[in-house]
């Protein structure tokens, strides 16, 4: 038995559990009835749900698959970020590349810095 991944809960547990069984690893999860009492329990930092793979000899493959299951959450698209236009203070949300309301576009923190310097 060789520890895979520690989970920050069960669902995301069982989610690379079954990653790993489509690729024929076994494997299984602990821990997650202590993260159920969680909350009663002292913080040791200990009590996440882990996926644990049966074979050490699996180990080096279920590795990989590991780390492409996190380089493809780094890909996934984040929760958009909202920003606000820097003439006329609207919030936008982030599929947005210029203000809508008075067309100021997103990045134009170099033409900025040309007006100011203009201005002196
Ligand atoms: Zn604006």
């Amino acid at each position: 038995m060789k520890k895979i991944y520690t989970a920050a809960n069960p669902a995301d547990a069982h989610i690379v559990r079954g990653i790993l069984e489509s690729y024929e690893i076994g494997c299984e999860v602990r821990g997650e009835s202590l993260f159920s009492v969680r909350g009663e329990l002292p913080m040791v930092g200990d009590t996440f749900p882990t996926v644990w793979i049966f074979n050490d000899e699996d180990f080096e493959e279920a590795r990989k698959v590991v780390d492409e299951i996190d380089r493809k959450r780094e890909e996934a698209p984040v929760v958009s970020e909202s920003w606000n236009c820097s003439r006329c203070g609207e919030t936008l949300e982030s599929q947005f590349t210029a203000c809508w309301k008075c067309g100021k576009s997103r990045k134009t923190e170099d033409s900025e810095s040309n007006v100011k310097r203009e201005r002196f």
